[in-house]
């Protein structure tokens, strides 16, 4: 169950020359709690103005998923604010504050505009897990079931949830975890207490992709040449395959998890289970932006 917050940014820290980390405030984030990992959240964007529409948020109880959905649909496009999607990177409710990591590529997309220029005392609604509520966990895909060997493999978009994940992994987990960044200096500190690999591959220059598919291609023949046993028949992927499909690899040893621009996903995605034989059951992947096209 998810629920509205009405937050305003408390500090702004430029990680890196990619990454601007936004700690966010309010008195109800006492109860945003989740089992963390890449526990999604939306992001409500004021409009080039500075307001917000009025949707009903605030009323209680407040409306919900559909119901703000419908509204917001409902209004002319010119009045609507963007929405975006993104991880929270870290969750304090004692403090009442969350952090979030946003990638700043120019100001074209109005989530990256924003992140360049809004400074603490910005409001900011933010769509999250309600702590009260059971299924407060909604919105989490990594669901390694009974695999304790795992490949993490993502863009930078993807390094706030990858990051989230491997703080979270005890020491029975193994494995390799591939993040690409745009440069050398957006390699952040990461701990974890798992014995995954942590390899940061910046592009420095290379195609988007590039290096993720390069390091993504070579742990699968090395896996090839330990022979690691494929999983059940895979299944023909073909061109309008979907960008998002997650699944409980229960009786699997092995799980991958794989986030980011969505043609480079969806192209390993498909080589680890058509190429590399896994199930597909044992591989989430997870288009979180398009190239060339506005998220919505
Ligand atoms: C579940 C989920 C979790 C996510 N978590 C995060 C997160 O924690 N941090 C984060 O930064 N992003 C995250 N994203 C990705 C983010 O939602 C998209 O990058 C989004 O498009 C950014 O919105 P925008 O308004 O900046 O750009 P849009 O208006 O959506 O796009 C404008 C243009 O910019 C391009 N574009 C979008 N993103 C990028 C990018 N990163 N690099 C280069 N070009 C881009 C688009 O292709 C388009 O051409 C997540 C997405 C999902 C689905």
């Amino acid at each position: 169950m998810s629920r509205a917050y009405a937050t305003r940014v408390a500090a702004v820290r430029r990680m890196s020359p990619h990454f601007v980390r936004f700690t966010l405030a309010d008195e109800e984030l006492r109860h945003f709690h989740t089992g963390g990992l890449d526990q999604r959240i939306k992001l409500f964007l004021p409009r080039p103005d500075g307001t917000f529409p009025d949707l009903g948020l605030w009323r209680e109880p407040q409306p919900s998923l559909m119901e703000w959905y419908n509204a917001w649909r409902a209004l002319a496009e010119s009045e609507r604010n963007p929405i975006r999607t993104y991880t929270v990177r870290d969750i304090r409710p004692a403090e009442r504050e969350i952090d979030v990591d946003f990638v700043v590529h120019g100001t074209e997309g109005p989530a990256s505009a924003w992140a360049l220029s809004a400074a603490p005392g910005d409001e900011l609604i933010v769509i999250g897990p309600d702590g009260r509520h059971e299924n407060a966990g909604a919105g989490i895909e990594w669901s390694p079931g009974t695999a304790t060997e795992v490949l993490l493999a993502g863009d930078e978009t993807a390094v706030p949830a990858i990051c989230a994940i491997l703080e979270s992994l005890p020491e029975t987990f193994t494995g390799e975890a591939y993040l690409e960044v745009p440069s050398e200096q957006d390699v952040l500190p990461v701990r974890t207490a798992s014995a995954v690999a942590v390899h940061w591959l910046p592009r420095d220059g290379a195609a988007l992709g590039e290096p993720l598919t390069a390091a993504v291609r070579d742990w699968g023949r090395r896996r090839s040449e330990g022979a690691a046993g494929g999983g059940e028949e895979f299944a023909e992927i073909g061109a309008e395959d979907p960008l998002w499909e997650v699944s409980e690899p229960e009786g699997f040893r092995e799980y991958a998890w794989l986030a980011g621009e969505a043609g480079v996903i969806t192209a390993l995605r498909r080589h680890m289970v058509k190429d590399l034989g896994l199930s597909r059951k044992q591989v989430s992947f997870m288009g979180y932006w398009k190239r060339g096209r506005a998220s919505s």
